[in-house]
């Protein structure tokens, strides 16, 4: 195998195990945040020249492409990408045996090759789309999270990155030292190493480590054991799998933890949650990060490299963001936000004003990200554009093809802009992907950000716009427990996370609070700083940088790994 030998205090190979990544805009492998953070970690560990590798599906067909119709209704189709065009095919083929056939699996490579370094870290990606397979094992690997496909097919999905992805590695020759899972997708690499290798339970729980994404309990599979036994064969002894997780079913999450020598959640908030999920683990937090030089705009760029020598090996000299000059911030600033407002003007056919104070709130639309908060009450909304100032607000992403409730939300935000016409402009932009992600984060004013707590594991989207000196207006969830001062950092929404409890607040109440929060921040705080105090507006987007620049980085993220998840 040709894998670089590298430098580094480091010997061990890390073999990195994920059902989606985010690597370039072409490569349509990816459906959100756990994508965007797998693509950034690989990137940095490349530029750190760890000695890593790969492992995830094809997703020949992508996730999904996503129009609107006029009233906001989602249509979801497959998004195929050239997968010749960018990857290696190699000469490599294993078998698992799923629902009583043997799959054939063969591997395609992509290197994401360090700017800076001479680090390269390969992808291996997994494909069933052989003439050996019949019509239906063709389809495991085409279509990331298969929507629609049946939950057979999702078993299927995690039988072949977990097992077929080991043997594929095995048959590349990787001398693996660390088997580390990016969500309980590929938890069944356990099973191949103590049922298909022979080893004890204690040597793979040296051998693995697991960090768990979502506080969700959807965000958690769970196979029934009928159908698990079924798919396993009886080549397979099911019986002792039972032992690592319940008796309703095989939980990934649970299989996952029982067999990981060290676990971790994405936050400090969200250690808590997953602690009170699973009580009988130890879940350490390092929290997600984002590769710095990928998502600052231009102006930035050319902004920090005039101010601030080094960024771009060590993020950590963001703490000398204090010096940063009031004219040169702003001037960067309202230049990236020119380029946003009119790329997405173009795309969009929309007519929205680089002079007026822009919110933007991009992730995927699942319901409790509550893309309608704004909205809650449109009289008060009206009320304080008319009468405090004016502001415009852009909107993306993508419900998860199905889900009523996440597409339900987009109906609403697009409902809500035509009712506004006139007094806030609102544009929901098509299809979020990264470069849409990379052009919202770098050229708007605020970045809103108002999940349901505590179910926001971490966010990253926030961490994209703090580089570009964005501040977040937001719930105190995930991340921004940490990353807020208020007034300093960006503003909050509601209670302090101390302060709440969301296990005794309905729903509604809840969400009813964190409105009106909502409307007296942005009446009191947010425009008024905006347009009557822009000296003071400058300073927040300066401390944003020079206090959460040092922290939210990919670097600090993989050296934390590095240290606390691969030396167990
Ligand atoms: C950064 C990013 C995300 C993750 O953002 P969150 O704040 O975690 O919701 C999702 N999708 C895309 C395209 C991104 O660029």
């Amino acid at each position: 195998m040709t894998a670089t030998d590298t430098t580094t205090d480091f010997d061990g190979r890390i073999a990195y195990y994920t059902m989606e990544i985010a690597i370039d805009n072409a490569l349509n492998t990816y459906s959100g945040g756990l994508g965007v953070l797998a693509g950034d970690t690989i990137r940095s560990m490349a530029d750190m020249e760890v000695p890593a590798v790969c492992v995830t599906q094809l997703n020949e067909k992508g996730y999904c492409r996503q129009t609107l119709e006029e009233d906001g209704s989602q249509i979801s189709e497959p998004d195929p990408w050239p997968v010749e065009k960018h990857c290696d095919r190699l000469d490599v083929e294993t078998t698992v045996s799923v629902f009583g056939r043997d799959v054939t699996v063969t591997a395609w490579r992509y290197d994401v090759e360090s700017t800076k370094s001479d680090g390269v870290v390969p992808i291996i990606f997994l494909d069933t789309n052989v003439d050996d397979n019949d019509d239906k094992a063709r389809q495991f690997t085409q279509r990331l999270y298969a929507p629609g496909y049946g939950e057979d097919v999702t078993l299927a999905q995690e039988l072949v990155l977990g097992i077929a992805g080991t043997r594929i590695l095995d048959e590349l020759g990787y001398d693996v030292d660390t088997y580390h899972m990016n969500e309980g997708h590929a938890a069944f690499l356990t099973t191949e190493l103590l049922q298909g290798r022979g080893l004890s339970p204690e040597q793979v729980r040296e051998k693995s480590a697991f960090t768990t994404h979502t506080p969700v309990e959807a965000g958690h599979d769970e196979f029934d054991w009928v159908m698990v036994t079924d798919a396993l064969g009886p080549s397979f002894d099911v019986d002792a799998l039972r032992a690592y997780s319940h008796d309703q079913g095989l939980n990934m999450s649970l299989l996952a933890l029982h067999l990981s020598g060290y676990a971790n959640s994405v936050a400090k908030k969200h250690q808590e949650v997953s602690q009170n999920m699973f009580p009988e683990f130890d879940i350490d937090a390092i929290t997600n990060g984002v590769h710095v030089p990928y998502w600052i705009g231009d102006a930035f760029g050319d902004l920090y490299d005039d101010h601030i020598s080094g960024w771009r090996e060590n993020p950590y000299k963001f703490k000398h963001a204090t010096v940063l000059p009031d004219e040169d911030l702003w001037e960067a600033h309202q230049a990236q936000k020119r380029e946003t407002i009119e790329f997405i003007n173009e795309r969009e056919g929309a007519d929205l004003d680089p002079e007026t104070l822009t919110i933007g709130f991009a992730r995927r639309a699942a319901a409790y990200k509550r893309a309608d908060l704004l909205f809650y009450d449109t009289d008060r909304l009206r009320e304080i554009a008319e009468t405090v100032g004016d502001f415009q607000v852009i909107y993306a992403g993508t419900a998860f093809p199905g889900d009523e409730n996440g597409e339900q939300k987009i109906r609403d935000v697009v409902a809500n802009a035509k009712d506004l016409e006139g007094v806030v402009d609102v544009e929901y932009v098509q299809n979020y992907d990264m470069e849409l992600g990379a052009k919202l984060t770098s050229g708007v004013d605020v970045w809103l950000n108002n999940p349901r707590r505590p179910l926001e594991a971490c966010g990253t989207s926030g961490m994209k716009a703090a580089y570009n000196g964005i501040p977040q207006f937001g719930t105190l969830d995930g991340w921004w427990v940490e990353g807020h001062i208020e007034g300093e950092t960006g503003w909050k929404i509601g209670p302090e996370p101390a302060e709440s409890t969301p296990d005794q607040t309905s729903d509604e109440e809840e969400t009813r609070q964190d409105a009106m929060a909502l409307y007296d921040q942005l009446e009191n705080e947010v425009v008024p700083t905006y347009y009557d105090d822009r000296e003071q507006w400058i300073d927040v987007m300066r401390q944003t940088i020079a206090f959460n620049g040092p922290y939210y980085h990919t670097r600090r993220m993989v050296r934390e790994y590095l240290m606390d998840a691969y030396t167990n």
